[in-house]
């Protein structure tokens, strides 16, 4: 079994039936969900001109591998109708793998751990929420660490539900 931690981000659409929708494809499709994390709004990353994302950090036990993983989520991405537009362009959603196991990995297609994860609050906060001690193979850090590490960076705030 392997372990593989994602985050979920989407500013477009009901961004928050959107990572529902991506969480039960990735029960079907990836496997066992050990842990979600709250929703959380940030403003966007790059491109300010854009929505407030929503992020939600996961952890998955699966028996795939991290090829097949990276596969599976791409599916989903497609599945939801995300078409890649801009870098750092608004999207209905992306889900990147953030750890997988201890691996570190360095191919074509991946970096893993995702290379952005000490920079960006909007992970960090999330991930927090699931496995604040899991410790940052590369950094030799824990993700509270980091996060308490992260100086300036955009607010993450909890994400309330509307009653409509
Ligand atoms: P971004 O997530 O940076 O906005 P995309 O979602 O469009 O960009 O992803 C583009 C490509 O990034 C994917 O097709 C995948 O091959 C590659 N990639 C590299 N490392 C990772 C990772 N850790 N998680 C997800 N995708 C990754
Ligand atoms: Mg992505």
């Amino acid at each position: 079994m392997n372990t593989i931690y994602l985050i979920l981000g989407g500013n477009l659409g009901d961004r928050k039936t959107n990572i529902d929708k991506a969480l039960r494809l990735i029960e079907v499709s990836l496997g066992h969900l050990l842990k979600v994390s709250k929703y959380y709004q940030t403003a966007a990353w790059g491109n300010t001109q854009q929505p407030d994302f929503l992020n939600l950090a996961c952890v998955v036990a699966t028996d795939k591998n991290v090829e097949e993983c990276l596969k599976i989520i791409l599916a989903i991405e497609q599945q939801l109708g995300r078409v890649r537009l801009e870098k750092w362009g608004a999207r209905l959603i992306d889900i990147d793998i953030l750890y997988f196991n201890n691996d570190i990995i360095a191919t074509e297609n991946l970096t893993v751990p995702h290379p952005e994860i000490a920079n960006r609050k909007f992970v960090l906060v999330p991930l927090c929420d699931i496995a604040p001690e899991f410790v940052h193979p590369q950094l030799q850090l824990a993700n509270r660490q980091l996060l308490d590490g992260l100086k300036d960076s955009l607010e993450v705030l909890e994400y309330m539900m509307r009653r409509d």
